[in-house]
Order: C-alpha cells, then structure tokens, then sequence
C-alpha cells in the first residue's frame, strides 16, 4: 500500500509522515531529503547550481540511502546537514532540474516497490505515485508555517528572525509552486487538509481516521 502526503514547508508534513508510517507500521520515505542531499553535494562542490548539465551528472553520480532515519550521501551520515537555510534554498532550485528530477522519481518508485510506505514530498501523489492508495495534501497559513519552521531551527540552534525564514519561504514556495516540471499542486483526487489550527496528533488522528473508512 502507498500513502503520500505532499504540500508545501512547514505544514508539519514530515513529522506527520513520520508518525503515520509509524503507527501504521509502514516504510517512509523523505523525498525533500534526496533532493537536499544532492543539493548539499552540488554546494561542496565546484559545479554552480546554475549549471543544469553539471547538476545533473552530480545527482548521475551520487549514492543516496536511508539508515533507520539517517540519510547517507555517498556513503556518509549528512541528516545534521540537511536542514541547513543555503541547503534548503539550493534545494528547491536543483528540484527545478528535469533530470535531477527524473533520476530521483525512479530511485523513489524502486524504493517503494513491494513495500507498505509513506511517502512525503511535493509531487508523490501527482507523478511519482499516480495510483497510490490515498493521497493527502498538507497545508497551512503561510505565517503559521514560517513560525513552525523557525522554532524547527530554533530547537537545532539555529537562530532565525521570523521576517528572514518567511522571506526565504516565500521565494522557495514560489519555485516550487511555478516552476515548468512538477509544480506543488495537490492530485485531483487528494484529500486536502489544513492544519493551520491543528496539532500533529490531530493531523494524524484525522488521515488515520480516512484510510481506516
Ligand atoms: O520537503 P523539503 O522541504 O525537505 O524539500 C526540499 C525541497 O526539495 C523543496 O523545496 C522542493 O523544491 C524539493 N522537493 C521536490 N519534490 C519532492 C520533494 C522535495 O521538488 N518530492
């Protein structure tokens, strides 16, 4: 069975993934992960982000695994890394990249194949995974996310003004949102839901309570 939940930062998508694959007993999958893994790759090294043919042999030659919730690049732990402000904004403009993208959408279908998972990210339910089981659309006010993620970095001791993470969220939602390949957009047949005014264990309880239906 496959479940994904897609949406934009900030709406508490990966906790909540988290949570349901857990109760559930499933496998989840991070998609965000892999594209901020080659991301944090293309920024140590000398290829510029711009160069879409370079970029895109970088993510042609990189390794990506998942290790009981660490993510390993080409054999090394980055998780640590991976939340970092210039690795998300580098994210969201390798995500622009057709052929990042198509190297990704397969590794992220073998690694469904066969399994019960939870798969988070901004296009699971609209193109990796067109016929999954259900399908979940997180959202949430834009200020109530940005005061999400702040805290998110405030607890890993990064410390951020609010203006700064909301001015760096609306420039990534914007990539993400119009970009010509993949834009975030929920499927036709997602279950939207806004979680400006909900708690994580209210998310979970509610896309627990429509897959049990
Ligand atoms: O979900 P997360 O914030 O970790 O994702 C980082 C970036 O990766 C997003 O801003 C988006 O540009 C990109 N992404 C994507 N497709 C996915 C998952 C993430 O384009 N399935």
């Amino acid at each position: 069975m496959i479940i994904t939940i897609d949406g934009p930062a900030g709406t508490g998508k990966s906790t909540v993934a988290q949570r349901l694959a857990q109760v559930l007993q499933f496998e989840y999958l991070d998609t965000g992960a892999m594209y901020r893994m080659i991301a944090l790759k293309v920024l140590s090294s000398a290829v510029s982000l711009e160069d879409s043919d370079q970029v895109a042999n970088v993510a042609g030659a990189t390794q990506l695994e998942f290790d009981q919730g660490a993510a390993i690049l080409d054999g090394g732990d980055v998780t640590h890394r991976l939340r970092e402000p210039e690795v998300s904004a580098a994210a969201s403009v390798v995500a622009q990249n057709p052929a990042v993208r198509e190297i990704l959408v397969s590794q992220q279908q073998a690694i469904a194949k066969g399994c019960d998972i939870v798969c988070e990210g901004r296009d699971q339910g609209t193109i990796v995974f067109p016929h999954a089981d259900f399908k979940f659309f997180l959202t949430a006010a834009e200020e109530i996310r940005a005061r999400r993620r702040m805290e998110d970095l405030q607890r890993q001791g990064t410390e951020a003004s609010f203006n700064l993470v909301l001015s760096e969220q609306r420039e990534r939602d914007a990539r993400d949102e119009t970009r010509s390949i993949a834009p975030l957009q929920p499927a036709a047949d997602a279950v939207i839901v806004d979680s400006s005014e909900m708690t994580i264990d209210e998310v979970v309880t509610h896309l627990q309570a429509i897959i049990r239906k």
